[in-house]
């Protein structure tokens, strides 16, 4: 941040040398997410990558009028689709099974019989770590000539994949997911010049994503992304497959949530058997466990989480969950033993 402090965007030798390594970050970052640097633009994160796609602008633009989508979207899509149903948008929700997986079928006939949409999906839920079939959403949209977004916040980095074979239209990701500094993310689009921008400004990013550009967090991104390292998250993932067993067969009120659907390496959504997961959360927290519960707080109160919710469990269950995301190997006895400990106090 001190020694690249320029403009890169400006005429002088050194800002033409920042340039150049943003160049090289970007294609990094693509190299490693397998698409041409021609398509992928620097964002402040997904949240405005989502919105630039699911804009009414870019809607506009492609000639869409109905956004498929789900209900157990991250905040940044379902915020989005609320505020288009205030406009002539139609908007339609695919079903999905209680493991958190999208009901294909449902998906295509809803994409039968509503031309020119655009479907808009996770590809890797963030509260259950549930990975959803993204090339066969991709072939129906394409087969009713519908475009394709995902929101693959969550996949970067946890499970590998190809851009290039995936041959979706559109793609958002975040830095910080992957430990890159926050406030930066990605936006992939299959025909940039049939992307309308979000905000007006100067010329960076070919005018998709104008404003000056953040090198300290977009090179920090790139760091991030060459950090991944899949042969250690196969190693988490062991060691999560055997917590959850362990704690299977030590309670057996507890469920886990998505088991039987696949699911990314760290995330394990744990059911405490009708005990309240605040409190659990809390007492973890007094052991330096940290854990989230999912919830979201609407109007004061916390409203238990919309994911559970919608895979067809009511709010007295959802407000029993308990997601756990495991950055590196941990000392799984302990945790077990801990968090026995809190679901019984
Ligand atoms: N989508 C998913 C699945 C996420 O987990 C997040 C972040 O938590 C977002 C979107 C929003 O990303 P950002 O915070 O970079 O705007």
């Amino acid at each position: 941040m001190i020694e690249d402090w320029n403009n890169a965007s400006s005429e002088y030798l050194p800002s033409v040398q920042l340039a150049n390594k943003i160049k090289e970050d970007r294609r990094i970052i693509c190299d490693f997410i397998d698409c041409s640097t021609g398509k992928l633009f620097f964002t402040s994160g997904a949240t405005e990558s989502i919105n630039t796609v699911l804009s009414l602008q870019n809607l506009e633009l492609n000639g869409i009028d109905t956004v498929i989508s789900s209900k157990l979207e991250h905040h940044a899509t379902l915020e989005r689709l609320e505020h288009l149903t205030k406009s002539d948008i139609k908007i339609q929700y695919v079903h999905n099974d209680q493991y958190g997986r999208l009901n294909l079928e449902h998906l295509n006939k809803l994409c039968s019989e509503n031309q020119n949409a655009m479907i808009s999906l996770l590809s890797v839920n963030n509260e259950t770590g549930v990975i959803s079939d993204i090339k066969s959403a991709t072939e129906i949209a394409h087969n009713h000539n519908a475009k394709i977004h995902i929101d693959a916040v969550q996949a970067l980095g946890k499970i590998p994949f190809s851009l290039d074979d995936l041959e979706v239209d559109y793609a958002s990701f975040s830095g910080h997911k992957i430990g890159s500094m926050k406030g930066v993310g990605l936006l992939f689009a299959e025909e940039p010049k049939k992307l309308a921008p979000l905000i007006n400004g100067g010329g960076q990013e070919k005018k998709v994503r104008p404003g000056t550009y953040n090198f300290s967090a977009i090179h920090s991104l790139r760091l991030a992304v060459e950090d991944i390292d899949f042969e250690r998250n196969a190693k988490i993932e062991e060691m999560r497959n055997e917590f959850e067993k362990n704690l299977l067969q030590i309670n057996e009120k507890i469920s886990i949530n998505g088991l039987d659907a696949p699911r990314v390496y760290n995330t394990s959504n744990i059911y405490l058997g009708g005990i309240s997961s605040q409190e659990v959360m809390f007492n973890l927290s007094s052991k330096e466990i940290f854990t989230s519960t999912g919830s979201a707080c609407s109007s004061g109160t916390m409203e238990p989480s919309h994911v559970i919710q919608n895979m067809g469990f009511d709010r007295d269950y959802a407000r029993s969950c308990l997601r756990l995301s495991f950055g590196e190997i941990v000392d799984i006895d302990l945790l077990t033993n801990e968090l026995i400990k809190a679901i019984s106090n």
